[in-house]
């Protein structure tokens, strides 16, 4: 019996699935966990879908199904009989759930990425996969349970964002295929699109200028930073989530095959790496123990910024 049988079969036979995804969920984190959460729910099954503090999605998700069915990570059970994680690659990524994922009967880890420690009772796992969403996808499928609308726009949600709205080499025919099957069911992809990834509040905007102003460049090691202070959010009244998708701004630099933003948190400083060339900035996170794929990956480091931007740069060839 192959990992996806298994998880099928383990999700089959428990009335209750608690389901939880990575700290700061993106769009593939929580598209997955939701369409798995509302598609338990379409079949009369009980589950509970939650992620750790601060338990709050950026403002581009809030369109997302189920999102007013989670339950806070305080109120999520000790020693659930099955947990699900998406998208998470190691249990420190669960912060407070990560107990509860220790005490689980069962611990289906469905996720894709390269980093994935398998630290689950059965573990889900293609690094070939797009997006977590297209696990979820398969999983539904050997369920033999049918998508609703809802469930769409979530998976289509996980794969939308992983693939960069189907530009990054991860853009298969499998996961164009599912996206299609997706679409079928009337999705309002416009306005989805418009949310995720264009829409910002003009104080946002005007944060961008500043952060992109005080961008450094290393020409020799084709290397691009910059950084959020708390007094960059608090001057412009901006919060960190609204910030997810500067890294992708950033590594548009010509000059620049790695790029680097840098978030300061209550938790530490938060790195985002980008790769536009075969350079592996996973294994560059995994030095400073964070983890992702070879063209994205982060970590969290401790402050203060301008050492952690020296430590990065001093993991880059001179080319
Ligand atoms: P982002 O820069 O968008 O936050 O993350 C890029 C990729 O790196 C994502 O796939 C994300 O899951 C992964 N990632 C970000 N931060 C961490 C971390 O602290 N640990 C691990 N293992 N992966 C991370
Ligand atoms: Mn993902």
């Amino acid at each position: 019996m192959d990992a996806l049988e298994r998880a099928a079969a383990v999700i089959e036979g428990s009335p209750l699935v608690t389901l939880a995804c990575h700290v700061t969920p993106d769009g593939d984190a929580l598209g997955s966990m939701l369409a798995m959460h509302l598609l338990c729910r379409s079949q009369g099954k009980s589950s509970v879908a939650s992620w750790p503090e601060p338990f709050v999605v950026a403002p581009h998700y809030t369109y997302l199904p189920g999102l007013h069915v989670v339950t806070k990570p305080n109120d999520f059970p000790e020693a659930p009989p099955v947990m699900v994680t998406f998208d998470c690659g190691s249990l420190d990524r669960l912060n407070e759930l990560a107990e509860p994922a220790r005490e689980a009967g069962e611990l289906i880890v469905v996720d894709h990425h390269a980093t994935n420690e398998s630290y689950g009772s059965v573990n889900v796992l293609d690094a070939d996969a797009a997006a977590s969403a297209v696990m979820v996808y398969r999983l539904a499928q050997r369920l033999g349970w049918p998508l609703t609308r809802d469930v769409a726009i979530c998976l289509y949600t996980g794969i939308v964002t992983d693939t960069g709205r189907f530009q990054y080499s991860n853009t298969s025919p499998d996961v164009l295929e599912i996206a299609t099957e997706l679409s079928r069911f009337g999705l309002p992809i416009a306005d989805m699109s418009r949310q995720l990834f264009e829409e910002h509040r003009f104080a946002y905007m005007q944060l961008v200028a500043a952060v992109l102003q005080r961008a450094e460049l290393d020409a020799e090691r084709r290397f691009v930073a910059t950084w959020i202070t708390r007094n960059d959010l608090e001057r412009f009244g901006v919060e960190l989530d609204e910030a997810e998708g500067l890294i992708d701004l950033v590594r548009r630099t010509a000059e620049a095959d790695v790029s680097c933003v840098l978030k300061e948190s209550a938790d530490g400083t938060k790195v985002s790496l980008r790769s536009v060339t075969d350079f592996d900035v996973a294994a560059v996170a995994m030095k400073f123990g964070g983890g992702g794929h070879r063209a994205a990956a982060g970590f969290t480091g401790p402050p203060p910024l301008p050492e952690v931007v020296e430590a990065i740069r001093a993991e880059l060839p001179r080319v």
